[in-house]
Formats: structure tokens, C-alpha cells, sequence
């Protein structure tokens, strides 16, 4: 093919003429208004440049023998939907042939062009031809961009679903030590020792439960590829005595062997810690439901060089080789291991990966083989540096004493409201409680509290309301009032500050910070200040700029930093 450029451009004329001097005439006169053009010595040749996505193809009648045209009619039909390719044929006098009928019924986009033909007819008629196929063009090039469209929508819908399951998989692990801790208090009633230690431990489990409900009410983060981990100063044998904690007792109730190998030095390590602990969990979960009863499981963690190994090794079914890598994928499962399974979804070592990788760090699944036990080993950078402003804050923090106070709990989860009032109070304030908005207007007016704490979603007068016609009366005026709320978007915090709140925190409330609240200087002036930053803390976090300067000031830097809980 003798084409005008060194490849075919959507725009390309192809001729097939019934001669080479007719082909170099018709090439020239195009080229001269400016048309690309190229010459196809035969009809194979022509089909192979409609292939190649030529603009327009323009051929003798003589060409279309009842092979050729049969040849010309599977080009037109490979063609995309998109596309309805044109054809111009130059005919004989009268155009009324059997063959020139036949093409105009089966080729679809024909016009014919009746010899001898004049040169701006035939220049014309390239161009509406070239000018159709343009549009052709820019239908295939929206139709590509939907489907772009369609596939990121598909992968970001996927995502929040891989994201949802695997969050409900893991809130069922904390609820376990919860149900045992709440079981040991109910049978040794006043155990003090009983108490403190079911204590201690449903305050690590509730705190694993709001984490990772915080993390359920961020899903659009999911879309953007983003879970946020919460760096802290940690020490790795804490970390895995609280794995422990939360998987101890299964491992007790399988009835297998638990081994424990900790060196005797510290292990300190800036990670995040309730993730380090769902991570060896996760693996000792594994290591219980994949061996059978009766088993030995060993998890041990240590220091090598600049990186910390925590390993869990168990006695049970093992793994074959070819499954060893893939274990870690979303929705895998080893064929011979599914009645074993105790309904999991697949999805607990995907997490334990992503997490790990999250921290910088690799694990590994290591098997001789089925039958022949696992080992899951875990390598995670120390990461020291650059982490020291949470624990100043949190020492900050654990210096305030709230002056006594007047407050005002109004929420209509009666359990919510009295249980908080039973803290304040417990923390020398003088507390009432109301379980509506309207409640909470009569009781402010007679009780004349300094603080009022009001969830938002309250029937009859919502606290959006309570707030505001609080703020209308002579003593609602200068009082603090904080709004309690489920709801954390920067839009959410708005409209409380529209609406006269002072402190916007999303439940459950951290005492601590509720504590900081308290000890914060009565009411300056209302100064309508704005709320910060568009990814602010979660989980009871106010993210004004007064009076938390401290707060707000470390949470600013929490995309690349630590964030403070
Ligand atoms: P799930 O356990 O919910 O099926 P995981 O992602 O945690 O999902 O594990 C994926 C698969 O890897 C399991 O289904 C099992 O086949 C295999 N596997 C994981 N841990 C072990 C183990 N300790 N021993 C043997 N097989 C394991």
C-alpha cells in the first residue's frame, strides 16, 4: 500500500482505483485540499486499512466482484458498534447495476459517486464523509470515557464493599473479651481484683470498637485508598500480651498448647497500636481455627536489627506450596481447608497485609506442606522518631482538673445520658439529665447549668433547636454547650456552630477529652469561630479552633504525623 503518511490516520482516505494512474489522480487532487490519502494496490489491502482504522475507503464499482464484495462486507462487520464506516463508490453511468445494488443493500454507509466525476464533487463528498466519521469518532471516545467512568465507580463500589466486610469481620473480635470480661464481673460481683482487671481490659476493647466504628463512619476514605493509622509510642510485648488478652481464651478452648517467647528487653516501637494487635490476632485466630484440637501454637516477637518479627507458629493443617502467596488475597481460601473454616470470609489475612504493609513492614506465610503446620511471621520497622507530641499532649492532658460544674446532659438514649452523668458526677460535677430537647429548656431554665451537653437527634425539640433557644434566653446566653453527636463531617460541625454550640464531639465522647472541655475557662464571647481542617479527629475530638488550641494544633498535622486520640 502506497500510503501519504508512514501509518493510517483516522482520517486516511483509502483508494482502490481501477488503475494506478486513476489511484495517483484521485491521490493528488484530495492531497491538494488537504486530505491524507493512501493507495491500496487490491481489496485485501483496502479491508486491512479499514482494519487498521482508516476515515474513509473510496473504490471503483469494478472492485466489487462477488468475492471481493463479500470480502468488504466482513471489514464493514468487524467494524466496533460504534462505527459506521463510510464507503464512497465511483460507479458507471446510470448507477443501477446488479453488483452496485447489492453493495448498497449490504454495506450499510454507501454513497455512490457516478463517473466521470468533478473534482469539487469528489473532494465534497470525501469531506461530509470524513466530517461523519469525526462524529463517529467522538461517540467512540465518549463511549471509552463511560466506561472509564463506569469501571472507577465499579472499583470505588467494590472497595467500600471489601472495606465493610472487612470491618464487620473484625468488630466481632473485640466482643468476645467484652462478653467474658462482663461474665467474670457478673459471677465474682465484688471481686475488686476481678473488677480491675475486667476493667482494664473492656477499656481496650471498647477502644478497639470505636476505632474501628470511626473507621466505618470514614468510608469515603475507602475510595481514595485511605485508612488512617494512629502512630504511637508502643512496646511490641504489650502489644501482643493485649492480642493475648483477646485471643487467649480460645486458644485455651480449642484446647492447644500456647507457647510464648518474649525476650527480656523492652521492644519500644512507634506504631499503631489497637492495628499491631488486630494483626497478631488475626494470625492467632488462624493458627486456632487451622489446627486441630490439641495443637501447639507458639507466637513469639523479637528484635532483629532495625526491624521487629512477631511470628505465629502453629502445629495445624499447613498450607501447600502454591497457596503460600496467594493465602493473602482477598477472598482466598485453601480448597481443603474450607470445612475447617469457621466461617470466615477470607478476608482476615488480606487485612493482616494490608495493615502490616501499611506500617512499612512484610509478612510472610511459611508451610513445609499440608499436615505440617504454618507459620505467619510479621516484620515491622521500629520507626522511633519524630512521634513525641502525643505523648506531651497526653501528659498535658492528664494535669487538668475540671473546676466543679453545673451540667446539663440532655440525650433521649437514656442509657447514653445517665451513664454520663454518672461520670460527671463521679468526677465532682453537679449533673442533671433530660431526655428530650424540650426537657432540657424546662430543667436549664430552674437548674441554671454552666455546661450543657446535648445530643442533636432528640425528639420534640432537636438540639440544633435546644441550643438555639438556649442561647435566646438571659442565662443561656454565656453558658458552654457541646454538642454530642454521631455525626463528625465538617459540614455536621458547621451547623452546630450555626446553631450556637461552642464544642461539637463525635460519641462516643474520650473522657479525657470531655475532661479538657470541663477544665476550660467559662464562655469567652461567642466568636463564631469556623471549624479546621478537612480530615479532623474522630471518635470525641473537637475540631474547633477554641478553646482546643493544643488539640487542634496537633491534629493539623495528622496526614503526615501522629494524631492524637
Ligand atoms: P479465613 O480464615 O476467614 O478463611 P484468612 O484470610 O484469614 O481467611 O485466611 C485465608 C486462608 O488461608 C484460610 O481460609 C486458610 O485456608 C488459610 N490459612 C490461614 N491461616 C492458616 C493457618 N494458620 N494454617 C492453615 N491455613 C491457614
Amino acid at each position: 500500500m502506497q500510503t501519504a503518511e508512514p501509518a493510517f490516520r483516522e482520517e486516511t482516505v483509502l483508494i482502490l482505483a481501477p488503475t494506478s494512474k486513476d489511484a495517483a489522480l484521485s491521490r493528488k487532487v484530495l492531497e491538494e485540499a488537504g486530505i491524507a490519502c493512501a493507495v491500496c494496490r487490491d481489496l485485501g489491502e483496502l479491508c486491512v486499512g479499514i482494519d487498521s482504522g482508516a476515515g474513509v475507503a473510496m473504490l471503483g464499482e469494478e472492485a466489487l466482484t462477488a468475492e471481493s464484495l463479500n470480502l468488504l462486507r466482513l471489514a464493514v462487520r468487524r467494524q466496533p458498534a460504534w462505527s459506521d464506516f463510510p464507503l464512497l463508490i465511483l460507479t458507471e453511468q446510470g448507477a443501477d447495476s446488479e453488483v452496485v445494488l447489492r453493495t448498497l443493500e449490504t454495506l450499510g454507509n454507501v454513497t455512490l459517486l457516478e463517473r466521470p466525476v468533478r473534482v469539487p464533487a469528489l473532494v465534497s463528498a470525501v469531506r461530509s464523509a470524513l466530517r461523519a466519521r469525526r462524529r463517529q469518532y467522538q461517540i467512540r471516545d465518549h463511549l471509552s470515557e463511560n466506561n472509564r467512568v463506569a469501571a472507577a465507580l465499579m472499583e470505588a463500589d467494590r472497595r467500600k464493599d471489601e472495606f465493610l466486610a472487612i470491618l464487620a469481620h473484625e468488630l466481632r473480635n473485640p466482643l468476645a473479651p467484652l462478653r467474658n470480661a462482663l461474665e467474670a464481673m457478673r459471677l465474682k460481683p465484688h471481686d475488686r481484683e476481678a473488677a480491675s482487671w475486667a476493667r482494664a481490659l473492656m477499656e481496650r476493647q471498647v477502644a478497639q470498637m470505636v476505632r474501628l466504628i470511626d473507621d466505618l463512619l470514614d468510608l469515603s476514605r475507602v475510595s481514595r485508598g485511605r485508612i488512617e493509622l494512629r502512630h504511637e509510642r508502643s512496646d511490641l510485648a504489650t502489644l501482643v500480651q493485649g492480642a493475648l488478652d483477646v485471643c487467649g481464651p480460645s486458644i485455651a478452648n480449642a484446647g492447644h498448647r500456647l507457647t510464648v517467647e518474649l525476650p527480656g528487653t523492652p521492644m519500644p516501637l512507634v506504631c499503631d497500636p489497637t492495628r499491631v494487635v488486630q494483626v497478631i490476632c488475626n494470625l492467632l485466630s488462624n493458627a486456632v481455627k487451622y489446627t486441630p484440637p490439641g495443637g501447639h501454637i507458639t507466637l513469639s516477637a523479637r528484635r532483629r536489627d532495625d526491624l521487629f518479627e512477631v511470628s505465629v507458629r502453629d502445629t495445624g493443617i499447613g498450607i501447600p506450596g502454591d497457596m503460600l502467596a496467594r493465602v493473602f488475597d482477598m477472598f482466598t481460601q485453601v480448597p481443603h481447608a474450607i470445612e475447617r473454616s469457621q466461617g470466615g470470609l477470607g478476608i482476615g489475612l488480606t487485612l493482616v497485609k494490608r495493615l502490616v504493609e501499611l506500617h512499612g513492614g512484610q509478612v510472610e506465610a511459611k508451610s513445609v506442606g499440608p499436615g505440617l503446620g504454618s507459620e505467619f511471621i510479621v516484620r515491622l520497622p521500629e520507626r522511633m522518631t519524630a512521634h513525641a507530641a502525643p505523648m506531651m499532649v497526653a501528659a498535658l492532658a492528664d494535669k487538668v482538673s475540671s473546676p466543679k460544674q453545673r451540667i446539663l446532659v440532655a440525650d433521649d438514649n437514656r442509657d447514653a445520658a445517665d451513664s454520663l452523668a454518672v461520670m460527671l458526677r463521679i468526677a465532682g460535677h453537679d449533673v442533671r439529665t433530660a431526655y428530650d430537647g424540650q426537657q432540657a429548656l424546662d430543667l436549664a431554665e430552674t437548674f441554671k447549668p454552666s455546661l450543657a451537653l446535648l445530643d442533636l437527634g432528640m425528639p420534640r425539640v432537636n438540639g440544633h433547636d435546644t441550643a438555639r433557644r438556649l442561647r435566646e434566653t438571659e442565662h443561656g446566653r454565656n453558658i458552654v454547650i457541646i454538642a454530642l453527636t454521631g455525626w463528625g463531617q465538617p459540614e455536621d460541625r458547621n451547623r452546630s456552630l450555626a446553631a450556637g454550640f461552642d464544642h461539637h464531639l463525635v460519641k462516643p465522647v474520650d473522657p479525657s477529652m470531655l475532661e479538657r472541655l470541663l477544665a476550660a475557662p467559662a464562655r469567652e464571647k461567642k466568636t463564631g469561630s469556623a471549624c479546621r481542617g478537612e480530615d479532623g479527629p474522630r471518635g470525641g475530638v473537637d475540631q474547633c479552633d477554641r478553646p482546643l488550641e493544643l488539640v487542634g494544633g496537633v491534629a493539623l498535622q495528622r496526614p503526615s504525623g501522629p494524631d492524637l486520640r
